[in-house]
């Protein structure tokens, strides 16, 4: 990064620290579907402790007939139950339109994988003074990712954190192929805070429990991961969601690994 800086950069969301000494967790359900599948998400994320609630209210879908998300109804929810259960929430915002609303309710601005090169987008990211969480592109090099980041960090805004979600490789068994080294590159040769994206990384749900591990092993920052109430009847991403239960032993078992790293 240009602005190199012997310390990391530490982004303070809400009353979470991220690129500090603590790991931090950001988990809760692909897309917001309703306000009882948020609420079920947000209390088990929350009672397994989870410091961040996610939800997509704005889709980046393949097809344009998929669910594309709730839109602004889904963002009220979104706050909602963030606020009930004292959580800050992370959001993905798609358009520089959806710029007004996202940046006033939602506490990190996430840009999608297929957005790392939207550079409209981005610059006007860099305006705000806000988090923004800016996913690895599908296909995208570590440098090309780190360009785009510099896009953000040009305009002023310095709360940038790095998303290793998995890249599009020859290899077809996962939906895509973890890049853990690149996520200690990262941590060695740039001041920003890494989060990884087990969930999108590997596409299959009993692989994010040993990869959320791992990544806490080589350095990461935290980790985002999608948790359904019913996996099965979920709108968007259930292929991959984590069991509410499933989220509650890996919760339990990060501690360990961050001891002894
Ligand atoms: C998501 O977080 O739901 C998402 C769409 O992720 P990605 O941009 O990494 O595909
Ligand atoms: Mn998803």
């Amino acid at each position: 990064m240009r602005a190199v800086r012997p310390e990391g950069t530490r982004v303070q969301v809400g009353g979470v620290e991220v690129g500090g000494p603590g790991f931090v967790v950001m988990a809760g359900p692909c897309a917001v579907e309703g306000a009882e599948q948020l609420e079920s998400a947000a209390r088990a994320v929350a009672q397994a402790g989870a410091h961040l609630l996610r939800g997509g209210v704005f889709k980046p879908r393949t097809s344009p007939y998929a669910f594309q998300g709730m839109g602004e109804p889904g963002l009220k929810l979104l706050v909602d139950a963030g606020r009930r259960h004292g959580l800050p929430i992370i959001s993905e915002v798609m358009e520089t339109e959806q710029l007004p609303l996202m940046a006033e309710h939602a506490d990190i601005l996430q840009v999608g994988a297929r957005n790392m090169q939207n550079f409209g987008l981005l610059r006007a990211l860099g305006r705000l003074r806000k988090p923004v969480l800016l996913k690895r592109g599908l296909s995208a090099t570590v440098q090309e990712w780190l360009s785009a980041a510099e896009y953000i960090l040009a305009g002023g805004n310095e709360q940038v954190l790095l998303c290793e979600r998995g890249i599009r490789t020859f290899e077809t068994s996962m939906r895509n192929t973890l890049d853990l080294a690149a996520v200690a590159w990262a941590k060695e040769r740039t001041h920003l805070p890494v989060i990884v994206d087990p969930s999108h990384a590997t596409g299959i749900p009993s692989l994010i429990t040993p990869m959320s591990l791992a990544a806490a092993a080589c350095g990461a920052d935290g980790l985002l991961i999608e948790v359904h109430p019913r996996p099965e009847q979920a709108l968007c991403d259930g292929q991959q969601a984590m069991s509410p239960g499933d989220f509650a032993t890996l919760m339990q078992r990060l501690p360990g690994v961050l001891a002894a790293v």
